[in-house]
């Protein structure tokens, strides 16, 4: 079956990690049994609208490569694919469900329901407006008037793809507004206007959308509709706790962890397996192994534990992938925007010799600006570092001193300075010395970096090159 999926986010201007992953999911049921994957933008709140939000979804989406088949930008055949461009839709099948005695317009005052809804909570009994619903009911169209559907409680037996088979009684059904006072369409009642126009097959959304779904069932039964095959996410558990994953749990936006240099390839393959898994031990998986290997029926039905420490150990993992297999130029093309500033006046090669270094140190492409700083600016000389340094603080200043110099007069004897002739040049000087690797190489590493790490001794200063090098450790030695 080609499935018609959608992701339908409401442009309020935060795109949350769980936002996200309800867009992925409906793509690759889509590429999988090539479908469509249809992007349509919920605008109808017009309180909580962002401007530019659109924008940045399309740009989300693009960037993790989720190309979407119809809306905006794209158009397609079912367009408009913005809410609020469709309201003459709504008002229609508003209007059959009117003809049909299935909804009324009612324009009971706000301040009366709120009373019927405090006498429910007096007399604690949940509170359901259709007991409250005018004895009278106006089946005509208003504007300015909101238009309630009427509702026929009663039994329903479903099936959820995730949450297997499903009960709900009559309670759970009430006369939900389909059309508001302003004119726009709650969600509850545009989505099914939407998915069925746009021929949506499969319905994937939050968890929190369950409750509602008796309501919605009666609503496709109302317009004589097939109902969609029902996905429910479940929730993205915050680190710790048993709460959903909200803005205050360290959780950043997408937006923030773009800009923090985590890929998009690491995103997706996280994102993908927050909550879904395909019974193997397999945790890296390209966007092409997704789309052949996901499965509806591997959903979890528990809540995902959101874990940033595991996304940014994929992120690492994916940013040695690509240099391994597509090389150090195409890591470098994307680490573009996350070197250290005075980096730009360096020329590319440089650039790219130091990435090759350190690539595989690197957790978000962020990391750059701090772990090789001083590969383009001289370091500053901190002394203390040096002395308090845990393999150096048994030696006397006077031994720091002798040990740089040979060491300034071993490395200036090289020759052709390249990373072999390097290590023999060290291995030379732990002979003479005496020394165990670990001192005289923090020594040296030290010295010329001032930095808490750095890659392996002789790579260092193969990039940092003889003059450098030397130019640090003589500055070093004279500081002492
Ligand atoms: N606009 C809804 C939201 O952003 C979409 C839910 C759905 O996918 O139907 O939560």
């Amino acid at each position: 079956m080609e499935a018609v999926t959608r992701f339908a986010p409401s442009p309020t201007g935060y795109i949350h990690i769980g936002n996200v992953r309800s867009a992925i999911y409906p793509y690759l049921i889509a590429r999988q049994t090539g479908g469509k994957f249809i992007l349509r933008i919920e605008d109808t709140d017009r309180e909580r609208y962002v401007e530019g939000a659109t924008e940045l979804i399309e740009d989300t989406l693009k960037w993790l490569g989720l190309e979407w088949d119809e809306g905006p930008v794209v158009g397609g055949d079912n367009g408009p694919y913005f809410q609020s461009e469709r309201l003459e839709i709504y008002h229609e099948w508003a209007r059959k469900l009117l003809a049909a005695g299935r909804a009324y317009s009612d324009d009971t005052p706000p301040e009366k329901i709120d009373e019927y809804r405090k006498q429910c909570s007096t007399l604690k009994k949940p509170f359901l407006y259709r007991n409250y619903r005018p004895a009278e009911l106006d089946f005509e169209f208003k504007e300015g008037v909101p238009i309630r559907f009427k509702a026929e409680p009663k039994e329903y037996d479903w099936t959820d793809a995730v949450m297997g088979p499903m009960h709900a009684g009559p309670e759970t059904q009430d006369d939900i507004i389909l059309i508001k006072k302003d004119g726009y369409p709650t969600y509850n009642f545009a989505h099914i206007v939407d998915d069925a126009l746009m021929g949506v097959t499969h319905v994937m959304r939050g968890v929190e959308y369950l409750s509602s779904t008796p309501n919605y069932l009666a609503l496709y039964e109302a317009f004589g509709l097939d109902v969609p095959v029902l996905v429910s996410l479940p929730h993205i558990l915050a680190p710790t706790g048993n709460k959903k994953l909200g803005k205050r749990d360290g959780a950043k936006s997408v937006t923030e962890y773009r800009e923090d240099g985590v890929l998009p390839e690491a995103m997706l393959n996280y994102l993908a397996c927050l909550g879904w898994n395909d019974g193997t031990e397999q945790e890296i998986y390209t966007k092409e192994e997704l789309v052949g290997r996901f499965s509806l029926d591997r959903i979890q039905t528990s809540g995902a534990r959101y874990d940033e420490t595991k996304l940014y150990w994929m992120n690492g993992q994916w940013i040695r992938r690509i240099f391994d297999t597509e090389g150090a130029r195409a890591l470098y093309d994307r680490s573009i925007d996350f070197w250290p500033d005075t980096a730009g006046t360096y020329p590319e090669k440089y650039r790219l010799q130091v990435l090759s270094i350190i690539y595989d140190r690197l957790k978000t492409l962020n990391d750059l600006k701090e772990m090789t700083g001083y590969f383009f600016a001289d370091p500053m000389i901190d002394i203390d570092m040096l002395k308090n340094n845990k393999f150096l603080k048994k030696l006397s200043e006077a031994e720091l001193e002798d040990l740089l110099k040979k060491s300034i007069f071993r490395l200036s004897e090289i020759d052709d300075w390249n990373e072999d002739n390097l290590q023999e040049a060290l291995n030379g000087l732990l002979v003479e010395t005496g020394k165990k690797p670990a001192e005289l190489f923090s020594l040296i590493r030290i010295a010329v970096s001032f930095a808490p790490f750095s890659p392996a001794l002789n790579l260092t200063l193969n990039v940092l090159g003889k003059e450098v090098s030397l130019a640090r450790l003589n500055e070093v030695a004279r500081s002492i």
